[in-house]
């Protein structure tokens, strides 16, 4: 099981310091790796450099490129309070999180955490930007609307939120789901959700379009990682005040030359310093009721050669945060 942090940076056994970047263009000039070691104070342990790569995926053309990053070598790992200590963030981040209408503990010493009551109280939260205006459920009155036989009210949601994006911004430091998923359950009601169908990173945001399809069975949040482009706020003289957070769009080539897909992500709000708190190439995990919005087709000429008509299909997924518990920096 994986237990580290994906690194940046590293040293070797004379203490210099190494880069990521660095390392892969020594890879590219085919000089030798160093041995590397961690470079958190007093931790020391042995990490190894993973270069560059690309992964296949099942039934897509367009393989996910996978940076190149440092992580743990096989069976080791970082010591406690070490900066890259993944299962020590774990612990802190579960350990704040008392609330067993959120996060119950179960017999096995795993967690649950309790997908519905989010899905439920973003639900009940108003358009983007009005989240002050939303008034907490009463705590009285009828049930009969409320499956769950609980709602959270609006600080115990705002902080559900940030308990949620603390644990997704962790998962997207790692290189994979192993160390929540060993850890913490996913429950929407009856049912158990894996880690994969929940956390979409660059590369799946076309299964995130097709799970947000007409045909889906269940509507839940969804979690997507992706990477600041652009802030794009409301033209002078607009009547809208919304601001937009746009990210690195993926590009799927499809079995057609002439014809591409694209698909888009951004996060709307009213509040554009909040939002320009995330500066572009963030990492940024976005949690909430993403919207499946415009399918958009173009056809025009390719750029270097006229003779060729091109189809470039964009397909826009959206998410218009109730509250700022739904975005997360990743460290
Ligand atoms: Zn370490």
């Amino acid at each position: 099981m994986s237990k580290g942090i994906k690194m940046l940076s590293a040293v070797d056994a004379h203490g210099t310091p190494h880069t990521v970047d660095g390392l892969q263009r020594r890879y590219d000039n085919e000089l030798a790796i160093p041995g590397l070691f961690c470079d958190s104070p007093n931790c020391g342990r042995a990490v190894r450099f993973v270069k560059r790569h690309t992964k296949n995926r099942k039934d897509r053309i367009e393989p996910i490129q996978v940076p190149a990053y440092i992580g743990l070598i096989r069976d080791s790992e970082h010591v406690l309070g070490c900066r890259y200590d993944a299962p020590g963030r774990l612990k802190l981040i579960l350990a704040a999180a008392s609330d067993p209408n959120f996060m119950h503990a179960l017999d096995d010493g795993k967690r649950e955490l309790r997908l519905l009551i989010l899905h439920q109280g973003l639900k009940g939260r108003g358009a983007s930007g009005n989240a002050t205006a939303t008034t907490p459920p009463p705590t009285t009155g009828s049930t009969a609307s409320r499956p769950t036989g609980f709602q959270a009210t609006r600080e115990q949601l705002d902080s559900y939120l940030r308990t949620t994006t603390d644990l997704l911004a962790l998962r997207a430091a790692c290189d994979d789901d192993a160390l929540l998923a060993a850890q913490l359950t996913l429950r929407l009601g009856k049912r158990t959700v894996a880690w994969n169908e929940f956390f979409y990173e660059f590369g799946r945001y076309d299964e995130v379009w097709e799970k947000l399809g007409p045909d889906a069975p269940q509507e839940m949040p969804l979690a997507l990682l992706g990477t600041v482009k652009s802030h794009q706020p409301p033209p002078a003289g607009a009547t809208y005040t919304t601001t937009y957070l746009n990210c690195e769009s993926q590009y799927n080539r499809t079995d057609d030359p002439n014809r591409q897909e694209y698909f888009e992500l951004s996060v709307s709000h009213t509040d554009a310093n909040w939002l320009r708190r995330f500066a572009v190439g963030t990492r940024l995990i976005m949690f909430g009721l993403w919207r499946r919005g415009k399918r958009s087709e173009t056809t025009k000429p390719h750029a270097r050669d006229a003779t060729r008509m091109m189809t470039y299909v964009t397909h826009k997924l959206s998410l218009a945060p109730v509250s700022k518990g739904q975005l997360a920096a990743v460290s």
